[in-house]
């Protein structure tokens, strides 16, 4: 599974011929993805149940997509079941003049995973190379820098013990406008929906462009990409689910003896 879907550090990626509605997991069988998350979201309380018992190791988990990518329903179908205490999850939205007094990652780094910890970003600062960029809030030259500066600082966060996963949820353009559609068919789903949402949809292709220019400069070794169909949910979720998995499972995580010998102690 670890391979399935990342992009190798260096390769050139071309997002449209990546297909946003692949299912081959589960032979596109939606039925069995469906009865197959459960078990997923057992394992993954279990594990991070473990990670947070044995407080050595950290997790950040990065989520990127367009609007209506899917990053808010991945967060709750996946971690479904898992203890709350556990995880964080820090959403990143427009800087706040504080923190554009900053350098744009010091709000993120701030918001890194602690011993024991899965986090998870909703948005990220890879939006300093995607929105940013898009939108042209900052002048090039400095945006070019920032794949350097976040392949360094996601090195220096992997050297000093945190695991890092960044999944980039792929969907098509017409699958966006169906859930935008949604959105403002459904008085319930409104509110998630902004005029602004369409500005970004007009610009579909300068932000695929600054995806695939994401992807293949920040894929590493150290914290790999991953591009994962998500025009069908069930199968994003499953995707998702088995990497963070798998993650874990590769962490070697041993629980720790408890401190005392406790074999004789009795409760009246
Ligand atoms: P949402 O995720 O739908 O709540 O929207 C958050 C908004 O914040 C998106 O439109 C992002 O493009 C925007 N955003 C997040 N990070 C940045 C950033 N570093 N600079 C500018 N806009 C950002
Ligand atoms: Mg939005």
């Amino acid at each position: 599974m670890s391979e399935t879907y990342r992009v190798a550090p260096g390769s050139s990626v071309d997002l449209s011929r990546i297909d946003t509605r692949d299912g081959a997991l589960f032979a596109g069988d939606k039925a069995a993805g469906k009865l197959a998350l459960p078990a997923l979201n057992e394992r993954l309380e279990d594990l991070q149940e473990k990670l947070y018992a044995e407080g050595k190791h950290r997790l950040l988990i990065v989520l990127q997509a367009m609007d209506a990518g899917g990053k808010d329903g991945t967060i709750r179908h996946v971690f479904d079941g898992v203890n709350p205490a556990g995880v964080q999850v820090a959403a990143f939205k427009a800087p706040t003049p504080k923190e554009l007094a900053h350098d744009f990652l010091w709000r993120v780094h701030a918001q890194t995973p602690a011993r024991g910890m899965i986090t998870i970003f909703n948005r990220s600062h890879y939006e300093d190379v995607l929105v940013v960029r898009v939108k042209g809030l900052v002048p090039e030259e400095r945006w070019r820098k920032r794949y350097g500066h976040i392949n360094d600082f996601e090195r220096l966060l992997t050297d000093e013990g945190t695991t890092i996963l960044k999944f980039f949820l792929h969907i098509s353009k017409s699958e966006q406008a169906e859930r935008f559609q949604a959105r403002l068919d459904e008085p319930d789903k409104r509110w998630k929906f902004r005029k602004g949402d369409l500005d970004d949809r007009a610009l579909w292709d300068e932000f695929q462009a600054a995806y695939t220019e994401m992807l293949e400069r920040t894929s590493t070794a150290w914290a790999p990409w991953i591009v994962v169909p998500a025009d069908r949910k069930w199968y994003r979720n499953i995707v998702i689910s088995r990497h963070i998995i798998d993650t874990l499972e590769g962490l070697g995580i041993q629980v720790p003896e408890p401190e005392e010998d406790l074999s004789d102690v009795v409760i009246e």
